[in-house]
């Protein structure tokens, strides 16, 4: 039996820890008669060391930005509060003030939802030759974080690094600045556990198993894994007429979302159809209530499918996790997470105090068991 406490360590695609859990499930997987496909993905894993920018004697530390070359040197310094502060600053320095910081930025090329404002935000940048940027952030929207890092891409050409609003670099023309960073290519996997059924169908439970860099992710979303393989566990003896397949997927907090991709594809190639999508991130955060949110389903269903459960509460929608790649696609989903993530849970995600006392195992397995009630009765009955 998997605890809780197995899986909430620092846990990023393709790092040691991540490999040891993925172990870890196949071995359960392998117990409970499941049908193990590997499916292999190529990613970058990250490495940082102490960094700082250097002026009029007086240093500060930055923190680089995660998968960000490295740099090491002086130059001008250009603090820039538009875009046009960039554009006409080649070769420098450049310290992107809160103001431009502001907005969330996708990374480049994100697959499943890339703005052309946001291409043109990157066309600008590197246009203007940076020698490094350096982004002053306060709090993150949807995370604990305070800085957080406004780059977050392994295809970006320039490096960076991010710090608070102090006003540090404010009437400084020059500094040194290192941001010691780096990448390492590695192979790891997509892993999903196959469970056959009578007919053609796939119902898909999933829980992404990755971490961000810096925080044990116990939350978000060791709480998710931890909550699959009881589910895992609790349908092992029902009949069911669809397959399913378990999917701890492997990049939900990574730039590239390289195992959601690999899957994508893995499915498509197979012509597999889907019929729903059940994405468990975030649950059980102490003093919450369980919630799930629909997408794509009648609201006659939602209230039948909500009516058997125990514990479970209506939740807002959101279009953050794996769950918006399908219900993009019209495929129906159901998401389970906190009913109050988004109003105090989000404080502590992607931090290092996301640890296992914000976490309540007992909503977990009440999450479990209602969740059991939902499959079977989506199964017995002619969905979507
Ligand atoms: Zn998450």
């Amino acid at each position: 039996m998997i605890s809780l406490n197995d899986l909430a360590v620092e846990r990023p695609v393709g790092s040691n820890n991540n490999k040891a859990i993925m172990d870890l499930l196949c071995k359960e997987a392998q117990a409970h008669g499941l049908e193990i496909v590997k499916l292999p993905i190529e990613v970058k894993s990250w490495n940082k060391k102490y960094s700082f920018a250097e002026s009029n004697f007086r240093q500060i530390e930055l923190y680089p930005s995660p998968f960000s070359p490295s740099f090491s040197g002086e130059g001008n310094i250009t603090i820039c509060d538009t875009w046009d502060d960039v554009i006409n600053n080649p070769n420098s320095i450049l310290v992107f003030q809160e103001n431009l910081t502001k907005e969330i930025l996708m990374p480049l090329d994100f697959p499943v939802y890339f703005p052309p404002e946001h291409k043109k935000i990157y066309d600008i940048i590197q246009a203007a030759k940076p020698k490094c940027i350096i982004t002053e952030t306060g709090k993150h929207k949807m995370s604990g974080l305070q800085p957080y890092p406004y780059f977050e891409d392994g295809n970006l050409q320039f490096a960076s690094a991010y710090k608070d609003c102090e006003k540090y670099f404010v009437n400084q023309s020059k500094a040194y600045i290192e941001i010691n960073s780096e990448c390492r290519n590695t192979t790891t996997s997509q892993v999903v556990f196959k469970r056959k059924g009578y007919n053609e169908s796939i119902i898909i439970i999933c829980a992404h198993m990755d971490s961000k860099y810096g925080t044990p992710g116990a939350l978000d979303n060791a709480a998710g894994l931890y909550t699959l393989s009881k589910i895992i566990e609790n349908l092992k003896d029902d009949k069911l007429n669809s397959s399913v397949h378990y999917i701890p997927f492997n990049g939900e907090e990574n730039y590239n979302i390289p195992g959601q991709i690999k899957y994508l594809d893995y499915i498509k190639k197979n012509k597999m159809h889907i019929n729903l999508v059940i994405n468990i991130d975030s649950p059980g955060f102490c003093g919450s209530q369980n919630a799930i949110s629909f997408y794509n389903i009648e609201p006659i269903m939602q209230d039948s499918l909500i009516s058997k459960t125990k514990s479970i509460t209506k939740g807002q929608e959101w279009y953050a996790g794996d769950h918006a790649m399908f219900a993009f696609q019209q495929t129906p989903c159901i998401v389970a997470t906190s009913n109050n993530l988004f109003e105090t849970g989000i404080h502590y995600t992607h931090t290092e105090k996301d640890t296992i006392e914000i976490v309540d195992t007992k909503l977990l397995d009440e999450l479990a068991s209602d969740l059991r009630t939902i499959v079977k009765q989506v199964d017995s009955q002619e969905f979507a």
